[in-house]
């Protein structure tokens, strides 16, 4: 029997995704600089200093993610350095921002352009940020500027990435700014994400009408610890429920679905014209009747699974799959705009990418509308509050020297996005563990 080879449509977008703060380096004026500046905030004491230079030059990785043969790159603005006082809009900085979504077309690489991803300037982080109702329409201002200078180059817009994480890191956690711990809050402020995005949906289109607008959401496999335990199943439903559904069903139907809230969010409705997955990883849950701060729950992971770097998760493809079946339901044009792993010496991750890519072509063979992936992300950079210490990058950067050495698995994705297609000669090359045959379908 000949081998297989999982070919993908002609006109996929083959990506790579960043954000801001991680890779421009010197982002001073923003809340993230502040915190990390405060000892015990950042893994090691790290900060993200020079990042990956990219205000300098951004085109140098650029030129990398071209010679990768990528034709998409999802990359962010940073508000604080647009709108570095209320009002106030800095022509220099939107200049160039607009130099580098052209240098990007200049390379064949479509630009997709986040509007938030997890930063705020220091003004509008003292004013309490996105606790406070009056954000949602300074996010609108912010972003009518930004679509007015970078409009004729970019149409491809992300509103918002992920209010789940960031919700979840500042206002439960505690482990990103403002380091909090409030359920009330966390809810609140989810609340007024999504209204962000909304209002930026419209002020988007109207600047541009023909704009494709969209917003980054994550979601996690959550799967109960012990499947017959009655109480397991339904601490999960209700953590599952809570990350990944309130937010698409209160998008969906214009209703504030529990436990993001109750009553009529009708300003949602009618604001996505795709939607963007962020996957990493799946969990396991167990009801746990002592933590009743955790919605009386621990997460775990099964003794068999795999996992990754520094306790980021477990290595889960058809966790892919199961959240694409999840999002088709939405009938909008699905990107992947984020998938990736920590792995510093690369034993996991072309592993990683051909499974997940693997899971994503049967989802296309499925008819879900699936246009692009963005790997997260091109080359190592500053990853929050684990600082240096997770590396993401398909090439490697010492952020001391700002010297890149490709890992093995930039080869790979290489390799895919020319032949545009999972070949066995690849499989065979980077991860010969997984022949076709053996590459988990999407219910095994
Ligand atoms: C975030 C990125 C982050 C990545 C890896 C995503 O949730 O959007 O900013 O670096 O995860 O942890």
């Amino acid at each position: 029997m000949p081998e297989a080879t999982f070919h993908f449509p002609h006109d996929f977008r083959w990506g790579v995704a960043t954000a801001a703060h991680q890779v421009e380096g010197n982002n001073a004026n923003n809340d993230w600089w502040a915190w990390e500046q405060q000892p015990g905030h950042i893994a090691q004491g790290d900060t993200s200093g020079l990042a990956c230079t990219w205000w300098e030059d951004a085109e140098a990785d650029f030129a990398r993610a071209a010679a990768l043969g990528t034709n998409a790159l999802r990359l962010s603005v940073e508000w604080s350095r647009v709108e570095p006082q209320p009002g106030t809009f800095d022509e220099g900085a939107l200049g160039r921002y607009v130099e580098m979504v052209e240098a990007l077309r200049q390379r064949g690489i479509e630009p997709m352009v986040t509007l938030h991803h997890f930063t705020n300037p220091r003004w509008l982080a003292e004013q309490g940020g996105w606790e406070q109702p009056e954000t949602v329409d300074r996010f609108a201002r912010f972003v009518e500027r930004v679509v007015e200078a970078l409009g004729p180059t970019c149409d491809l817009w992300c509103t918002i990435n992920e209010p789940n994480v960031y919700a979840y890191q500042g206002y439960l956690a505690g482990a990103w700014p403002p380091g909090a711990s409030e359920w009330g809050t966390a809810m609140t402020v989810m609340r007024h994400l999504l209204l962000g995005h909304a209002a930026a949906y419209r002020a988007i289109h109207e600047v541009q009408p023909e704009a494709r607008v969209g917003f980054a959401h994550n979601m996690q496999i959550f799967d109960p610890a012990r499947p017959r335990s009655p109480l397991d199943r339904f601490v999960t439903s209700i953590i599952d429920r809570a990350y990944n559904q309130a937010i698409l069903s209160s998008l969906k139907r214009g209703l504030w679905t529990p436990p993001l809230g109750f009553g009529l969010a009708l300003k949602l409705r009618g604001t996505l014209d795709w939607i963007g997955l962020n996957y990493y990883t799946r969990e396991l849950v167990a009801f746990d009747r002592t933590r009743s701060e955790a919605l009386f729950s621990r997460r775990l992971h099964g003794d068999d699974a795999e996992m990754l770097d520094g306790g980021y998760g477990e290595l889960y493809p058809q966790g892919m799959m199961r959240c694409l079946e999840r999002l088709a339901q939405l009938d909008l044009p699905i990107y992947i705009t984020e998938n990736g792993i920590p792995d510093d010496d690369d034993d996991q991750r072309p592993r990683h990418l051909l499974t997940h890519l693997h899971q994503l072509w049967h989802a296309i063979q499925r008819c879900y509308p699936v246009m692009g992936y963005y790997h997260w992300t091109l080359v190592d950079n500053f990853e929050w509050a684990e600082g240096w210490t997770l590396r993401f990058g398909l090439i490697a950067l010492d952020p001391e020297t700002q010297v890149r050495t490709p890992r093995r698995s930039a080869f790979l994705y290489a390799t895919i996005i020319r032949a545009n297609a999972i070949t066995p000669q690849a499989i065979d090359a980077y991860a010969p563990e997984l022949r076709p045959e053996l590459l988990p379908g999407p219910d095994g």
